[in-house]
């Protein structure tokens, strides 16, 4: 039995969790969870249906330490809220502080005109998502990422206002760059892709591309917007400044299991929403000196990647057999990149002598032979 306590916040238990509701109109609710364990998303709800009885609330929020929103929706968001917090307990408690409520947002349901082509709510509200602090502040923080989804949020994610500063990296597709953003005072990291194809796919290839607003979590690349200049297309997302994972050779044991649970989760979320990442590999697993790894480059847009693939054709050598062998493409098939990464990432070579792989380089299919063979 849950039951709320309202005032402020009294003496907590060893056991006990309260959990801070915010209302709307600026006001707060404490909530004193005796039985946080067994708390469940759906008794969360019903709490906020008491607290706010007007409002149909089907979703709500907390702050990361960047003051970004992660919206919670399903026991499993709740379980890494919960241990998103314990974590900033146990930190508030070895300085001796004072040890903050659990603050949490009340989200009223959208209209449906806020779904888009995917039947996925598409994030709008400015303030919400994971971003990069490079360059700011902190007490410019909240204000730069709310700003930046504004911007985004009306589609203004424009050439114009990007500097571009040193090159990150070469791959198969394109350049990523290190960039400023004029509008937001914002460090990103712009992906920019040669592609000769029609105005019409273009628009697919923005449209498919909507999904990434919807992205929100902490595993994966702040997704900040995309635009054409002429026969190229830039995705602007989150600057990682510790880069991917491929440049650091052999990860200790201790160091690749904190490093794990952060990838699988990244694609537990993706798969969550339907999304297959097709590219898993070292090179797509970023880390920056906050200690985040997130992941980046799925295939999102079907029309990009066959788009990409029409320019640069070939195989990588992190890819499952069934897929070297033209089957069909599945979460098992990211499972085996995962494999294969994580081994490469552990032994501090690629796992099989055979493949002398230039790292991010396209294969040759003959090569890739010994993978399909040696299942
Ligand atoms: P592929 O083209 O097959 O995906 P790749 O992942 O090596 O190969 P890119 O995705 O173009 O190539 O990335 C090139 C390099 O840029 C990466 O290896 C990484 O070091 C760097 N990079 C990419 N995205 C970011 C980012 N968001 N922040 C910081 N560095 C990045
Ligand atoms: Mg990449």
């Amino acid at each position: 039995m849950l039951w709320l306590l309202c005032g402020p916040c009294g003496a907590m238990d060893s056991q006990a969790l309260v959990i801070r509701i915010k209302i709307p109109d600026g006001a707060a609710v404490d909530w004193t969870v005796h039985s946080a364990p067994q708390l469940l998303f759906r008794d969360v709800l019903d709490v906020i249906g008491q607290v706010l009885p007007d409002a149909t609330t089907t979703a709500f929020e907390y702050e990361d330490e960047d003051g970004d929103r992660i919206t919670v929706r399903s026991d499993e968001e709740m379980k890494a809220m919960l241990s998103y917090y314990y974590s900033t307990v146990m930190e508030q408690q070895v300085n001796g502080q004072l040890i903050e409520p659990l603050q949490i947002y009340p989200r009223a349901c959208k209209p449906p005109g806020k779904r888009n082509i995917h039947g996925l709510k598409v994030n709008t509200r400015a303030g919400a998502g994971s971003g990069a602090s490079e360059a700011l502040p902190s007490n410019s923080l909240k204000k730069s990422s709310a700003e930046l989804k504004k911007i985004l949020a009306n589609g203004q994610m424009n050439e114009q206002d990007i500097r571009y500063r040193d090159i990150l990296g070469h791959g198969n597709g394109g350049t990523v760059y290190k960039a400023y953003h004029v509008r937001s005072g914002k460090i990103l990291a712009v992906k920019v892709i040669p592609l000769d194809i029609t105005l019409e796919l273009q628009k697919q290839i923005m449209s498919e591309l909507e999904i990434l607003y919807k992205c929100d979590s902490s595993y994966i690349i702040g997704f900040y917007g995309a635009f054409f200049v002429e026969n190229r297309i830039s995705l602007c997302t989150e600057f990682m400044d510790g880069g991917s994972l491929d440049v650091y050779r052999k990860i200790p044991e201790h160091v690749l299991g904190r490093i794990a649970v952060a990838v699988v989760k990244g694609l537990t979320y993706l798969w969550s929403l339907k999304i297959l990442h097709r590219d898993v590999k070292p090179s797509n697993m970023l880390v920056n000196t906050r200690g985040q790894v997130k992941l980046c480059d799925f295939g999102v847009s079907t029309q990009l990647v066959n788009s990409i693939a029409k320019t640069y054709v070939g195989t990588n050598a992190y890819m499952a057999p069934e897929r070297i062998s033209g089957e069909q493409y599945g979460i098992h098939s990211d499972v085996w990149s995962l494999g294969i990464s994580f081994m490469e990432l552990a032994l501090g070579r690629f796992p099989y002598p055979q493949i002398q792989k230039n790292q991010g380089s396209l294969m040759p299919l003959q090569l890739l032979q010994c993978i399909v063979d040696e299942v």
